[in-house]
């Protein structure tokens, strides 16, 4: 199955939440929230075949991590990833939203100069900016919305600039979660966890635990797990390796 965001290097034991990802056989995005973040977050997933890097600057730190941006675009033509990057509207990070703006802007201009990136995106609060910013920047690449939590109106415009959506089981626990997963096309679909910071209870979710997103849309889409299992590879594989016309 497929963890398409979690943040492996951000888990008490680093080395064990890698070690078990690889033992599940999941295939894993490991997003990381700063460019000085990457390399070490790139040596620990190193030679792990199903675990991918992303380079990230994640919009809650972009207020004290602007001056990392040179630092990313340093970085940026070594992997196919960017994410966890994004806009955060919620009212603790207001201050911070100009900043928020500059380093979103600046990472879709990178990644539209670089061409055929993959974008891990997170837009609390924030759709309607987020969806702008990426309508300005046509070609920065596949946009992927993390853990969505816009209305119906912001989803169906989500949808119609050609977004991607993965989806964790805390995302689909809620009422609202699941009404999004239900109006999503389902060819543009992946799992995710967002651990350690998505949990169950107490206990942050493995990129094994992804399974149960699975069976959460299984649930919701009613089709049977073993189908949406194989809808989901299908996506991640036409994702990657996407048919050039
Ligand atoms: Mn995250």
């Amino acid at each position: 199955m497929i963890d398409f965001h979690c943040h492996l290097d951000l888990y008490r034991y680093p080395e064990l939440a890698v070690q078990e990802a690889d033992r599940s056989g999941i295939y894993v995005l490991c997003v990381t929230t700063t460019p000085k973040a990457w390399k070490q977050a790139l040596a620990l997933c190193a030679d792990r075949r199903r675990i991918r890097t992303a380079l990230g600057l994640h919009p809650e730190l972009a207020g004290q991590r602007e001056g990392e941006l040179p630092l990313f675009e340093h970085f940026a033509g070594s992997t196919r990833y960017f994410g966890e990057i994004g806009l955060d509207g919620s009212p603790q990070f207001r201050d911070t939203q100009q900043a928020q703006l500059r380093v979103f802007s600046r990472i879709l201009k990178i990644a539209a100069t670089l061409g055929g990136k993959l974008l891990s995106i997170h837009s609390r609060r924030a759709a309607n900016d987020v969806l702008e910013c990426l309508a300005n920047e046509p070609d920065a690449g596949t946009p992927i919305l993390h853990w969505f939590s816009g209305s119906q109106t912001q989803l169906r415009t989500a949808i119609d600039q050609g977004c991607w959506f993965s989806c964790g089981p805390a995302m689909l626990r809620s009422a609202k979660g699941r009404g999004i997963a239900a109006a999503l096309p389902r060819n543009k679909v992946l799992t995710e966890t967002d651990g350690p910071f998505g949990c169950d209870g107490s206990r942050p979710l493995q990129p094994e635990d992804s399974w149960q997103a699975v069976s959460m849309l299984a649930e919701t889409w009613n089709v049977a797990p073993a189908e949406v299992a194989e809808i989901l590879r299908q996506n991640l594989k036409s994702l990657v390796n996407p048919v050039v016309p």
